[in-house]
């Protein structure tokens, strides 16, 4: 082999280990590296779990291995024993094992295109070939590690932060439900909250789960249980305990293998931040029941929304003045937090409720009604001015631009959004004061059905 050729592979070699993001990109880096000295058909990376010991393919882990698959390349690994090869030919296939000094952790099977012989220049740079590759796999498998760490660590803050702005329940547990999953992704992850004074359990997150007999094993949790395994370790129940309290668990289900030992300590470690942030929320909702505002965005909140309604409802009718109510949700929101982070949402709500109120007038009453839903009730006010207020609402938040700089959003500095908006005017007739906003709602929803950020204006 010539030595521009060797240096060409050293060369793509090493560039493939520094830059592959994931264990494909990895994989794919190898094989473009090899295809400069060898005509490859394929490249197979086998590497040994090392909670489990059992054998894997590099690319999909959290995958199984046929039986016939596993039993070959295992007994390739055990032939590697003690050997001191670097490589071997066998029915045309090279096999290579990957070692941590002198332990054997898992081999290449490099299929060529076309056949081989030992006389291949390969096998006189097979022992280089060899040590680089495996100081290129563990070096990788600790950087995994690390941005494993990094990642689970985010997750323990983030889960500790919601309580900061954030106290329903409602919507607590799915971003619960969301920060878990996105961390632990090769597992079934499912919330359960245990009902008031009962002994069962209520799924929270997700929706709906296929695997029933999980409601069985919950059975067992007492105020007193630790972490508890089922099926061989495959399925973990974590319960969500706050000061000798039975709060819910977090159930973490792998189809195929056991967790293992890492992924048992962060999901206990997340389990207990989640037990913390739970009872927070709820000691805070006992508190809030008295209180007037909305703690994110210092408007009414909806208990209070519900008392103005109320009055106001029973003012117009007794004066016979006119009062209408706004109603608006945020378009696509949702999209909000899942491109920016939840921090970024409530920020993002927060603007638009400062720019609520700076469009309305003294006597307008602007309350949170819920998630990214605010309620305006607007007295002395016709319906034609109504729909210029939700004009200019609409207009404003348009145009707003929300500085979200501190967040550290790879370069993006500032973001927009719309409302939707539904507007409708009280009447004496109605029967319970309710039906004002449910107009404007059914005006909002049809705002939203005509292509969001718009005005509709309800229609009896
Ligand atoms: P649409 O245009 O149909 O309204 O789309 P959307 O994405 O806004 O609708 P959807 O109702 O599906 O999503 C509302 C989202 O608002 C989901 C929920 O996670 C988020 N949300 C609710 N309350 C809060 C909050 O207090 N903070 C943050 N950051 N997000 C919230
Ligand atoms: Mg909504
Ligand atoms: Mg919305």
């Amino acid at each position: 082999m010539d030595f521009k050729t060797l240096y060409n592979f050293m060369l793509k070699l090493t560039s493939a280990f520094e830059n592959s993001k994931c264990r494909k990109d990895f994989a794919c880096g190898l094989e473009s590296a090899f295809s400069k000295i060898l005509s490859v058909e394929k490249i197979k990376i086998y590497i040994l779990d090392e909670f489990s010991f059992i054998l894997k393919d590099f690319e999909k882990p959290w995958e199984n291995l046929s039986e016939d698959e596993s039993m070959q390349i295992q007994k390739v690994l055990n032939s590697f024993v003690g050997s001191k090869e670097s490589a071997r030919l066998s029915d045309n296939i090279i096999y290579m094992p990957i070692l941590e000094e002198t332990k054997i952790l898992g081999a290449l099977k490099i299929i060529p295109d076309g056949s081989i012989d030992l006389q291949n220049d390969f096998f006189q740079i097979a022992p280089l070939v060899q040590k680089q590759i495996s100081y290129a796999i563990l070096n990788f498998k600790s950087r995994e590690k690390m941005q494993l760490n990094t990642k689970f660590y985010q997750t323990i803050r983030n889960i500790a932060k919601i309580i900061e702005t954030q106290y329903e329940l409602s919507y607590i547990l799915p971003v619960l439900g969301e920060m878990i999953d996105g961390f632990i992704h090769e597992h079934l992850i499912y919330i359960f909250i245990k009902n008031k004074n009962k002994k069962d359990f209520k799924l929270v997150w997700p929706a709906n789960i296929k695997d029933v007999k999980i409601y069985g094993y919950l059975e067992q949790l007492t105020s007193k249980s630790g972490i508890i395994l089922e099926r061989e370790g495959k399925v973990g129940i974590f319960p969500l305990l706050n000061e000798q309290k039975l709060l819910g668990a977090i159930v973490a289900c792998n189809p195929f293998d056991k967790l293992n030992e890492n992924e048992i300590n962060y999901l206990d470690e997340i389990s207990k931040q989640a037990s913390i942030t739970i009872e927070r929320a709820s000691e805070y909702m006992k508190i809030l029941k008295d209180a007037t505002l909305d703690a994110l965005t210092g408007l009414n909140n909806r208990h209070q929304f519900a008392l103005r309604l109320r009055e106001e409802t029973a003012f117009a009718k007794r004066q016979n003045k006119p009062l209408c109510c706004i109603m608006t949700d945020i378009d696509f929101f949702k999209k909000v937090n899942d491109t920016y982070g939840h921090a970024v949402g409530d920020c993002v709500l927060k603007n638009v409720a400062r720019t609520i109120k700076k469009e309305l007038r003294e006597n307008d009453i602007p309350s949170r009604y819920g998630g990214e839903e605010f309620a305006i009730l607007l007295p002395y006010t016709t319906l034609e001015e109504a729909s210029l207020v939700a004009q200019r609402l609409r207009a404003a938040i348009e145009k707003k631009k929300i500085n979200i700089e501190e967040y550290n959003i790879d370069g993006v500095k500032q973001l927009s959004v719309t409302i939707s908006v539904g507007v409708s005017i009280y009447d004496k007739s109605m029967k319970e004061p309710d039906m004002l906003y449910q107009n404007a709602d059914k005006a909002l929803y049809e705002a939203k059905e005509g292509g969001r950020n718009r005005v509709v204006v309800y229609k009896p």
